[in-house]
C-alpha cells in the first residue's frame, strides 16, 4: 500500500518508454545540428525534425510547414498572443480572452494591456464554459485577436472551439487556442475548427518537458507574427535558436502514439473517472466541478465540503494529486478558475484535482478513492484513532 498513485497527469505526465527510446539516439549517435545540413549528422537531425513536424501536424490536421517548435506551451502562447497583437497593431488594439485561461495566456494578454492594448476578459458559466454570445457581445470593430483554451487544465471543461472559430472567421479576427491539455486527448482539427494559432506542449502528452509547438496558419488567412526573439532565422524566423532535436523527436513520437491510441484511451479514462466518482460520491458533501459532459475524459475536480484539501493531500501521501485551489506559500487564495465558476473560498479550499493517465488502473482508482475517503473521515473526526501519527491535530 506504500506505492504512490499518480493522479496529477494534468500537471505533467511520465515520458512513454516508446518516446524515450525514439529520443535516445539523438543524444548520442545522431547529435548533429539540424541547421548544419552540409554533412550527414546535420542531415540526420534535420530529417528527424521534419518527421516529428509531420507527426505533430498529423494530430491536428495541419501541414508540417505550419508547425513552429518552441520550448513549450507557455512560450507558444506568448509568441502567438504578443506576436499577433504586435503585427496587427495598425488594425486595432482590442483583445478578447476568457477568465479561466492558463496563466501563460492571461498574463501575456495583461502585459499587452499594460502596453496600451485594451483587453476584455469574458466570464464563464458555473461549469466553466464560455457562451459564444458573450464572446460575440465583447467584439468590437478594432478587435484583432480572441484567445480561448480548448480544455481547462483545472476542471477539464471543453469550450466550443468550432463555434468560436466560426465567429472569429465571420469577423476576420484571429483565434488563438491553448491546446496544451487537449492535444492527444480530444480531436483537434485546425481547419474544421477555424483555429489560426494553436499552442501545444509535449510533456502533457507523455513526451519530454521543455518542448512544444505553435501551429501558425499559412493560408486563409496567412497569419503573421512579430517574433519575440531574434537570431539565426530558424523556424520561419519566428523562433530562432538551435533546435532541441531529441526533444522534438520525442514530441513527434508522442503525437504519433496519441493518434493511434486516443480513441480507445479516451473511453478507458472516461470509464475509470466514472468509477472514481462513483466511489467518492459516497462521501457526504462531495461536489463535482466542471462540465458534466463536455469535459476531458481523465480530469475529475471535486470539492470535499468543509475539508482543507491541502491537509487532506499531506495526510494522504499515497495519492499524488493537485489542490483545486492554488496556494502560494504566504497567502492561500483560490485559483482564478474556481473563482470564475463562482466557488466561494470556503468551498475552493476543499477542492482536489484528480487527473488520470495512460497507466492508471482500476485498482489504483479504487485504492485512491479509499485513501481519500479515509482522509476525509479522519479530518471530520469520524475515525480519529485511524489518523496518521504525523498529522497535525485539529485546533
Ligand atoms: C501546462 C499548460 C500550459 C503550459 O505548458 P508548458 O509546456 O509547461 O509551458 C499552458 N496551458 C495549459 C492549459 C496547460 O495545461
Amino acid at each position: 500500500m506504500n506505492q504512490r498513485i499518480y493522479l496529477d497527469h494534468n500537471a505533467t505526465t511520465p515520458v512513454d518508454p516508446r518516446v524515450l527510446e525514439a529520443m535516445l539516439p539523438y543524444f548520442s549517435t545522431h547529435f548533429g545540428n539540424a541547421a548544419s545540413a552540409t554533412h550527414g549528422l546535420g542531415c540526420d537531425a534535420a530529417g528527424a525534425s521534419e518527421v516529428a513536424r509531420l507527426q505533430v501536424a498529423g494530430l491536428i490536421n495541419a501541414e508540417s510547414k505550419d508547425i513552429i517548435f518552441t520550448s513549450g506551451a507557455t512560450e507558444s502562447a506568448n509568441l502567438a498572443i504578443t506576436g499577433a497583437a504586435r503585427h496587427r497593431r495598425e488594425h486595432g488594439r482590442h483583445l478578447v480572452t476568457v477568465a479561466t485561461e492558463h496563466r501563460a495566456c492571461l498574463e501575456a494578454c495583461e502585459q499587452l494591456a499594460a502596453e496600451g492594448w485594451e483587453l476584455t476578459v469574458v466570464g464563464v458559466d458555473r461549469h466553466g464554459q464560455v457562451a459564444i454570445k458573450d464572446i460575440e457581445t465583447s467584439l468590437r470593430a478594432d478587435t484583432v485577436l480572441i484567445s480561448c483554451m480548448f480544455a481547462n487544465n483545472e476542471i477539464g471543461t471543453l469550450h466550443d472551439i468550432a463555434g468560436i472559430g466560426r465567429l472569429a472567421k465571420e469577423r476576420q479576427i484571429l483565434l488563438h487556442v491553448d491546446g496544451a491539455q487537449a492535444l492527444g486527448k480530444e480531436p483537434i482539427d485546425v481547419l474544421a475548427q477555424g483555429i489560426d494559432l494553436l499552442s501545444l506542449s509535449a510533456h502533457k502528452l507523455y513526451g519530454p518537458k521543455g518542448v512544444g509547438a505553435l501551429y501558425v496558419r499559412r493560408r486563409d488567412p496567412r497569419v503573421r507574427l512579430v517574433p519575440l526573439m531574434h537570431g539565426g532565422g530558424h523556424e520561419r524566423g519566428l523562433r530562432p535558436g538551435t533546435l532541441n532535436v531529441p526533444g522534438i523527436v520525442g514530441f513527434g513520437q508522442a503525437c504519433a502514439i496519441a493518434r493511434e491510441e486516443m480513441a480507445t484511451e479516451q473511453s478507458r479514462l472516461g470509464g475509470l473517472k466514472e468509477r472514481l466518482w462513483r466511489a467518492l460520491q459516497r462521501i457526504p458533501g462531495v461536489i463535482r466541478l466542471g462540465h458534466p459532459e463536455q469535459c476531458l475524459a481523465g480530469t475529475l475536480n471535486v470539492v470535499f465540503t468543509g475539508i482543507n484539501a491541502q491537509r487532506l493531500l499531506v495526510e494522504t501521501p499515497m495519492v499524488a494529486a493537485s489542490l483545486g485551489a492554488a496556494c502560494t506559500s504566504v497567502t492561500p487564495k483560490p485559483s482564478h478558475v474556481l473563482r470564475a465558476i463562482g466557488l466561494a473560498w470556503r468551498q475552493a479550499e476543499g477542492a482536489v484535482r484528480l487527473s488520470l493517465g495512460r497507466w492508471t488502473t482500476a485498482d489504483e482508482v479504487d485504492q485512491a478513492a479509499a485513501a481519500l475517503t479515509a482522509g476525509v473521515e479522519r479530518q471530520r473526526g469520524l475515525h480519529p484513532a485511524a489518523g496518521s501519527e504525523n498529522a497535525p491535530r485539529p485546533t
